[in-house]
Order: C-alpha cells, then sequence, then structure tokens
C-alpha cells in the first residue's frame, strides 16, 4: 500500500460544479441549500480517517431526508462524463497518482469511492473519499461489504511504511527457486494496525502479485549470479570465496532495494536469498 498525499479540493467545489449544468431545478435548489451539510461530513470524514475512526461513520440513504441516493450517483456520473465540467476533478484526482496506491504496481484508470457510494451517498462525490486504483483492486474492493471495506487501508490516511512488515520465504527446488511473500507484525505497531495491513495484503492478493515479479526478476539474474559464481572460481577463489562474493552481491541489492521502499517485494526477496547458505549451495551446483 502506497501512502498519497490527501487532495486539496473541496467537495462544496466539486459539488457546485457537478450542479452548474443540471437541468432538475429542484436537486439545483437542493444540493446548493446543504452545501454546509456536506462540508461538516467532509470535516468529520478527515478527523475521523486522520484518527482511524472511519469505521464510526454511519451508512445512511439520503441527505438530509432531501437528496436521495440515485441523485448523489446522478451527480457522481456528472464528474465521469467527459464533457462535463466536473470531469476536471475527476481527471485531476486520476492524475494524482499513476500507479494504484492499494496495490502498488497496476495503473489507476477509475476512482475508487473508499466509503462506497451506495452507503455513504453524502460522499459520493467528496475528494477525500475517492482514490485513484488500478480496475483490478476496484473490482476486487466492490466485492466486499462496507464492513469488511472499512478495513481496507486509506491510502490518504494510513502509512505503513514506517516499520518493515514484508517478508520473503524461500523454497529450494532442483531447477527453480520459489517465493512466498508475507506479512509479519511489526513490534512498534498495534493489532489494529497489523490486522488491517494484512486484510489489506490478502484481499488484493499481494502474495500472488510479488510472486509474479520475484520469479521473473529472478530468472533475469540467475545467468548473471551464476556467471560471477564461476568467474570467482576460475580465478582461483575457493567454494567458501565465491559464495561471500556472491552474498556481498545480494546484500549491496538488497541494501539498495531497502533505501528505496523498506517494503519493496525486491527488498524481501534479496533479504531472503542473501540469508540464504541453502540457496547459495543450489546455486553452486545448478
Ligand atoms: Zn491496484
Amino acid at each position: 500500500m502506497r501512502k498519497l498525499p490527501p487532495p486539496t479540493l473541496s467537495s462544496k467545489e466539486v459539488l457546485i460544479s457537478c450542479i452548474s449544468n443540471i437541468m432538475d431545478n429542484t436537486l439545483f435548489t437542493d444540493v446548493n441549500s446543504n452545501l454546509s451539510l456536506y462540508e461538516s461530513a467532509e470535516k468529520s470524514y478527515e478527523r475521523k480517517g486522520s484518527t482511524g475512526n472511519l469505521h464510526t461513520i454511519q451508512s445512511h440513504s439520503d441527505i438530509n431526508g432531501q437528496i436521495t441516493k440515485n441523485q448523489m450517483m446522478f451527480l457522481y456520473n456528472k464528474m465521469v462524463k467527459k464533457e462535463n465540467p466536473s470531469r476536471d476533478f475527476y481527471d485531476i484526482l486520476l492524475a494524482s497518482s499513476r500507479k494504484c496506491p492499494f496495490c502498488g504496481y497496476g495503473k489507476s484508470t477509475t476512482l475508487d469511492h473508499f466509503l462506497p457510494k451506495s452507503s455513504f451517498p453524502i460522499y459520493a462525490v467528496t475528494p477525500i473519499n475517492l482514490v485513484p486504483c488500478c480496475k483490478d483492486c476496484n473490482t476486487t474492493k466492490l466485492a466486499k461489504t462496507t464492513d469488511e471495506e472499512l478495513l481496507f487501508l486509506h491510502p490518504y490516511f494510513d502509512n505503513v511504511d514506517d516499520s518493515r512488515w514484508l517478508y520473503c520465504e524461500i523454497g529450494i527446488y532442483p531447477e527453480t527457486v520459489g517465493f512466498r511473500f508475507k506479512v509479519v507484525k511489526p513490534s512498534n505497531w498495534d493489532k489494529e494496525k497489523f490486522d488491517r495491513m494484512q486484510y489489506h495484503f490478502e484481499t488484493f492478493n499481494l502474495n500472488d502479485l510479488f510472486m509474479n515479479f520475484a520469479t521473473e526478476e529472478f530468472s533475469d539474474n540467475l545467468f548473471y549470479l551464476k556467471d560471477l559464481h564461476n568467474s570467482c572460481l576460475q580465478n582461483g577463489a575457493t567454494f567458501t570465496e565465491a559464495a561471500l562474493v556472491i552474498k556481498d552481491d545480494l546484500n549491496s541489492k538488497y541494501i539498495s532495494c531497502q533505501y528505496n521502499l523498506v517494503n519493496h517485494w525486491k527488498t524481501a526477496m534479496y533479504d531472503s536469498l542473501r540469508s540464504s547458505d541453502v540457496f547459495i549451495n543450489w546455486l553452486k551446483n545448478y
């Protein structure tokens, strides 16, 4: 999960733009007369999001008994359609992160309602509730019930790169090496934060994603490592000395990746390889 800076757009400016070209005068008046309600709901969202209490926001079916869920969906569709002035806000939010913050790798092509608009229509066009993401993560999130969804990490509020939590286990087979990623609780995290990280990791199938990346990275580097090992032996090094050269190389890659991102799958992968005598032995005989 990648943290994003919260958007600086307000629900008020988005709403005013959404109703600027509608034909429904009643809806225009109702939204205008309830702008302060949207603003106070937005402030409450920011307050609760920054203190980990978004789950305490109550679901609802309308806004002040005047604006229905379907009308809010209609206004959100105004944001989505390219010919509307409010589309500019959609594009600004989408462009705020080229990569999907939920998985960290997919291309952001849509906006996710962190609190679903079907259960929280007051936040249907509220920027702080709209997160750019990839189609796969959006689909995964849509498939969850509201209660489960509240356990996801929120890219605008939750920072999970304050400690290392991603680790990798390697499996040695005669012809190849396999990788499996897992989440381990940092000692300075409370249980609730760890449970949400684990739920996020499992629900978005991040192990499968990282396994695929790691397998490709390993294949790309295997010839290089074997060649480095053989060169050491040809230059008169013992097996022990050649193993140290390989470990130093893997250690350099680990340190460089860790410096970039402590919870990158490469950091976890190179950490596991550099510490594995079984892998070094496998390389010797490969
Ligand atoms: Zn994604």
